[in-house]
């Protein structure tokens, strides 16, 4: 069968405008920034580069239609109902988002379609589901009073996120924000625009009242930084590095003290102890837990540790795998691995792979690939025998590049997994359970897998501690970042008739 995905991507018409107050628009500036793939370095199409001008025109939307009350006073069920058509209309242009996706970041058409957007509309559902059946609580005070303790909307919520996984990481805040009441400024990253610009229009056309949901596209420093200091905006949702995410935290105590919550990036270990299981199942996990969207995911498993006695057996076997995936144009169903998201940020991971080289024994990969077709491809790599304590090792490369570390002992590989600045995610493989659970107290991480990677439900929290952050995104949890308590203490004047 030919594939169809090049020819409904040539066919696609790609958005290009700012979403503010239910309006397609350009900026204030008449500035715009191309949105180029890393599929063939081609230029795809301008987007509306939007300053602080054009970010104070989407707050002051999205707090007109909060103050409006349309939304924000609208009732649980009627916000559930909303929600769940929006939820409805994304799933009918899945296509078409997945492409925009694979398009403009180099993600394989086949995770957009099976990952990305079902993923992105399980998340709306959950949040339209979720909202009306919450209740709010009665505090037990003295029986003269009755307190009730209600959750309020913050009301004007700045979203900023990152390129690896735009759908998915704009949803978790997305949807939780508007379920609670809120209204949203969105800033996508500059690699990444199209499919929020395409969100918005759709959830608006499919009944989302016009300035809920604001998408400005633009540069970190102008648009993102106008978010960060506005003085309207109640908080930021932030997804990105920790550089960026402190920088938000600056602008929040240097402008109204908003709030902000921050999910920033990990070096993840994967802690594979001397009596682990089945060897296989867990070379499997390692190599698709670092080569999955070609290493560009926060929680990739970036760093294995591996007990001496199973070493050489793992090692081989991560190879074996990584070097059978097919890497390859995104647009091609049977691709497993696409491109890096742009050319700076392919040269940024070879300097990190050039610097490995020096350190270990590169055993599979560390050459940029294809390069042939214009795209930016590096094939999957592992660099084996590296100091835990080397910057390979420490910092986050954010491509399919894997360090291994070897141990002699569980103490120390535990020590190893948390010895590093970051706390996003950990894995650790062993056939003892008492073993797992112990080790799964002490790693300090948001995400603890045991004897899998990666595993991973919109029922579940997801964040970090130290440099990865603060914030928990996904689950039940995360409606109550987006609210703020409410104590309403009535006085009844006696406790008997
Ligand atoms: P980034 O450079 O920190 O950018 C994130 C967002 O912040 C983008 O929208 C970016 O806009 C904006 N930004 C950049 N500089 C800014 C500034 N000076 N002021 C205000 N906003 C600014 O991160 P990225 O390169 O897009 O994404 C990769 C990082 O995200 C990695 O560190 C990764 O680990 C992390 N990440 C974390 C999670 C998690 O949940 N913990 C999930 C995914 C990714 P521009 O695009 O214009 O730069
Ligand atoms: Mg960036």
């Amino acid at each position: 069968m030919s594939n169809p995905w090049p020819d409904r991507a040539a066919a696609l018409s790609l958005p290009g405008g700012a979403v503010i107050d239910g309006e397609v628009r350009p900026a204030r500036s008449g500035l715009t920034m191309p949105a180029t793939s890393p599929r063939d370095g081609s230029v795809l199409t301008e987007v509306a580069a939007c300053d602080a001008a054009d970010v104070d025109d989407a707050v002051a939307a999205a707090r007109r239609v909060f103050d409006s009350g349309v939304w924000s006073r609208a009732s649980a069920s009627r916000r559930r109902h909303v929600l769940l058509q929006v939820a409805a209309a994304l799933e009918a242009h899945a296509d078409e988002l997945a492409l925009l996706e694979t398009l403009e970041v180099g993600k394989p058409i086949g995770d957009t379609t099976s990952v990305d957007v079902p993923g992105m509309v399980k998340v709306f559902r959950f949040y339209a589901e979720a909202i009306d059946k919450r209740y709010d609580e009665i505090a037990p005070v003295r029986r003269d009073a009755l307190a009730l303790v209600t959750r309020e909307p913050l009301g004007v919520v700045g979203a900023v996120i990152p390129w690896n996984y735009p759908m998915l990481i704009g949803s978790w805040k997305v949807a939780p924000a508007l379920a609670t009441g809120n209204s949203v400024v969105l800033k996508p990253a500059e690699q990444a625009s199209l499919a929020w610009l395409r969100i918005a229009e759709i959830a608006v056309a499919a009944g989302l009242p016009a300035g809920l949901l604001n998408v400005v596209p633009g540069y970190g420093p102008q648009a993102g930084e106008a978010i960060g200091r506005h003085m309207d905006v109640d908080k930021v949702a932030f997804t990105g590095s920790t550089a960026v995410g402190r920088m938000f935290q600056r602008y929040a105590g240097e402008s109204n003290g908003k709030q902000v919550s921050t999910e920033l990036g990990g070096k993840s270990p994967q802690l594979v102890l001397a009596d682990v299981d089945d060897l296989a199942a867990c070379a499997t996990a390692v190599a698709w837990g670092i080569f999955y969207n070609a290493g560009q995911t926060c929680n990739a498993g970036s760093r294995l540790l591996v007990h001496a006695d199973v070493h050489d057996d793992l090692v081989a076997a991560v190879v074996e795998i990584g070097s059978s995936l097919r890497q390859g144009d995104p647009l091609d169903p049977a691709t497993q691995i696409g491109t890096i998201v742009d050319e700076t940020q392919l040269g940024r991971v070879m300097s990190y792979v050039d610097e490995g080289r020096a350190l270990g024994d590169v055993r599979m990969g560390g050459t940029r690939v294809l390069e042939g077709t214009g795209g930016s491809y590096l094939a999957p790599t592992l660099i084996d025998g590296i100091d835990n304590r080397s910057r390979v090792a420490q910092e986050e490369i954010f491509g399919p590049v894997l360090v291994t570390t070897t141990f002699r002992s569980t103490e120390e590989g535990v020590r190893l997994a948390n010895a590093t600045p970051y706390g996003l995610a950990a894995a650790v493989w062993t056939r003892d359970v008492s073993t797992a659970h112990i080790v799964a107290r002490r790693l300090r991480a948001g995400t603890v897998w045991v004897n899998t990677f990666d595993a991973a439900d919109v029922a579940t929290p997801f964040g970090g501690f130290g440099d990865s952050g603060s914030g928990r995104d996904k689950s039940l949890h995360a409606l109550d970042a987006y609210t703020g308590l409410k104590t309403t203490w009535i006085h009844l004047g006696k406790d008997e008739l």
